[in-house]
């Protein structure tokens, strides 16, 4: 392999185009990490439609990865007290598939369970949907996605009666008003974010809002920073939609002929003033005002949001409180307007397509459903009734069922549970409890990887051959252009060996991962994320395509225009083609701030930083970037608390624990402390900021509240 190789990057849900060459080339030094390890060369595919060659400091810095820390070969222990020790792929083999049918038939399929990952490729995501919810019979798979975009996912299948964002990021260079809401994008997502701010700046008259507790470089940028008291967006959005009504910014039109329920709206609505909604939020009347009236003014509105809105006990009523404006206003289905929701990891819009959550089915599909379920039964062969007709268990139901003992055998892939679950010292207790964990990973070692019994080596981004597909619903193929390291393997060929140990060798026939994934495009013809007409060669031919992608559909640059945004017509996939105003009081925080707990932790992402530093922890760039944690504090409080700048002090919730040094800074609220999120024990044991937060969730979308939680804070020397 010497030529460059077109791929995607691995890290978030932007989806960059890269392309990669190898170290050596004619002419030219061999291309080196600091270490002078010889590394591939990565620079932004300038043809990429959603990146145009832009990469920011993760994606650059990818190659580095490749050989860092890798976990070579399967390994085994019999207990968490003992090493591990090198077995073959067939001694690894055995032991699991011996375990699964052991527990199968003492416990049941609903023993068995796996915690998959946004960063498999859609082939890994199809595969183990085919092996759980189809040959098992256990709807329990669910996916780190759970964590991260649950809520999303809800909020547009009870509004618009199917998932999928409705927009393209063409639409951040259209629009008249942009609305970033719990999201910070400029670190979260750079590229979006440069695409909006360049545009901004050429564009003085288009308005950016930005909805955070905190001043973050998003905000800096803002015309409008509306730094909201936590869990107070829905007293924002409907404290908005209050007045568009009043100013009369409606689209009656629309709302007539493309919604239901705006009256039940209406009247919930009412109850949102603007000096109520100004004093519950802690900004003021003006700048409320000034939000709304930047909205209505606009000819095209865009909302981008992200974990600010999802990680909440009411997730799924934020998100639809968002859309609600958008339908109120007609902003949605036309150029530079609509509710654009950006995803965390690379291709948990994939896993959304492939079934990749305990509750759906591939195709947009419902495990609720009974045709849903009946059609995918159909498709696979199964006998009718062999898929259960009740959603598996979540993220968190796995920890639970460990502490009770209905989890026998716990399989986690690609993510790393023991820094990003709530409540870790719970969550830490279960895992050690658990009879079996098989833990397959690129990367050894990891916080979970201490509580695994089998460790199984995946193949690494460049290793393997599949699909992701970015947050504007644009599919990439992601070729490999080396061989995976040590005995690594595909997670969907691991699945798929399993998968016929267990006697289902005729469902799992594939030779290659464009095999596997022509069988998932069949079962996502006619459905709202349909790719029949998508295929490995067509991605190779032509380049990245956005679905929805009918095996009519001529794709061309043309023809595709009309994938661009959903809804254009006004109908949507609701049974009458309505969408469906969403009508929700605030509750607020689910861990109010007490005497006891007197401030509320909100968490978050540095620039660097990515899914607990499983793999920007081993890159020194990115970790010279983030040297160490840190807990934000407004000066007012520092003062009231005696705590000086760098001093470290305890952080304390109702479930654990963590230390921090101190960061002085006016760019956080008073009465709200901010810390990073990423540091698990294998960098900086006593910080993990998980240690702290609880598990209370959303009851749609059954998302954590991982963005809030009520703490105290203490020096240390005053323990
Ligand atoms: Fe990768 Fe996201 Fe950075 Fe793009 S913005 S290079 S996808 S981490």
């Amino acid at each position: 392999m010497s030529e460059t190789t077109k791929t995607l990057c691995p890290y978030c849900g932007v989806g960059c185009g890269l392309e990669v060459s190898p170290p050596a080339q004619p002419g030219k030094p061999i291309n080196r990490d600091a270490q002078g390890t010889p590394i591939w060369k990565v620079q932004g595919d300038k043809s990429h439609p959603s990146s145009q060659g832009m990469v920011c400091v993760k994606g650059a810095t990818i190659a580095e990865s490749l050989h860092k820390d890798r976990l070579l070969y399967p390994m085994v222990r019999n207990s968490l007290d003992e090493p591990f020790k090198r077995v073959s792929w067939n001694e690894a083999f055995n032991r699991i598939v011996d375990r699964i049918n052991q527990v199968a038939a003492t416990q049941g399929p609903n023993a068995i369970c796996m915690y998959g990952s946004g960063q498999f490729q859609t082939q890994d995501y199809y595969i183990a949907q085919k092996l759980l919810k189809g040959c098992l019979g256990t709807n329990n798979f669910d996916a780190n996605s759970r964590l991260c975009m649950s809520s999303a996912v809800a909020g547009y299948i009870q509004s618009f009666g199917a998932d999928g964002p409705p927009c393209c990021y063409d639409d951040l260079e259209l629009t008249d008003c942009a609305l970033l809401i719990g999201t910070n994008t400029a670190e979260c997502h750079p590229i979006i974010f440069n695409r909006l701010r360049k545009y901004h700046k050429k564009n003085p008259n288009v308005k950016l809002i930005v909805v955070d507790p905190r001043h973050t470089a998003t905000a800096e940028a803002a015309d409008l920073h509306l730094a909201i008291k936590p869990g107070t967006d829905i007293d924002l959005l409907n404290g908005m939609a209050y007045l568009l009504l009043r100013w009369g910014y409606i689209n009656s039109e629309f709302i007539d002929e493309c919604t239901v329920n705006f009256p039940a709206f209406a009247e919930v609505i009412n109850h949102y003033p603007p000096e109520a909604v100004a004093q519950t939020c802690g900004i003021s009347q003006t700048d409320l005002e000034t939000a709304a009236r930047y909205w209505g003014e606009s000819g095209q509105v865009l909302s981008l949001w992200s974990m600010g809105m999802n990680q909440s006990s009411e997730g799924t009523a934020k998100v639809r409180s968002l859309i609600n404006l958008h339908l109120m206003t007609g902003q949605i289905g036309k150029p530079g307007a609509g509710p654009f929701s950006l995803t965390g990891q690379p291709n948990a819009m994939g896993g959304r397509e492939a079934g990749g959550l305990s509750h759906l089915l591939p195709g947009y599909r419902v495990v609720k459903n009974e045709v849903h379920r009946r059609e995918i039964e159909e498709f696979w062969g199964l006998t009718p009734g062999k898929i259960p007709s009740t959603p598996g268990m979540t993220a968190w139901d796995m920890i639970t069922g460990l502490e009770t003992g209905d989890v026998g055998v716990l399989w986690v892939a690609a993510t790393n549970p023991a820094v990003s679950m709530p409540d870790l010292e719970r969550t830490k207790a279960a895992l050690k409890r658990s009879p079996f964990t098989i833990y397959q990973d690129a990367y050894y070692p990891t916080e979970t990887a201490a509580y695994a019994h089998v460790l199984l080596p995946a193949a690494q981004w460049g290793e393997k051959t599949g699909t992701m597909t970015n947050s504007e619903r644009v599919v990439t193929l992601c070729s490999a252009f080396k061989p995976p390291v040590g005995e690594a393997k595909a997670d969907w060929e691991i699945f798929a060996e399993v998968g016929r140990r267990l006697g289902f060798v005729k469902e799992f026939t594939f030779s290659n991962s464009a095999q596997v994934y022509a069988e998932f495009v069949e079962i996502t013809k006619g459905r709202p994320c349909d790719q029949s007409g998508i295929s490995h060669e067509k991605l190779t031919e032509k380049g990245p395509i956005q679905w929805p992608c009918s095996e009519t559909l001529d794709v061309t640059v043309t023809s595709l225009q009309d994938s661009k945004r959903l809804y254009t017509n006004g109908r949507f996939h609701t049974p009458d083609g309505r969408a469906r105003f969403g009508a929700y009081h605030s509750r607020g925080l689910a861990e109010p701030p007490d005497p006891s707990y007197p401030f509320v932790l909100t968490t978050g992402r540095l620039y660097g930083h990515w899914h607990t530093q499983t793999r920007t922890g081993r890159i020194p760039k990115i970790t010279q970037m983030h040297p160490e944690p840190f807990i934000e504090i407004h000066p007012r409080d520092a003062i009231s608390l005696g705590m000086i700048e760098g001093e470290w002090i305890e952080v304390r919730s109702r479930r654990g624990k963590a230390r921090f040094p101190v960061k002085i800074t006016k760019g956080i609220s008073p009465g709200t402390v901010f810390v990073p999120m990423h540091w698990g024990a294998l960098w900086a044991e006593q910080s993990e900021a998980n240690a702290l937060t609880h598990p209370e969730s959303c009851p749609d979308s059954l998302q954590p509240e991982l963005k809030a939680c009520a703490v105290n804070l203490m020096p240390i020397s005053a323990k």
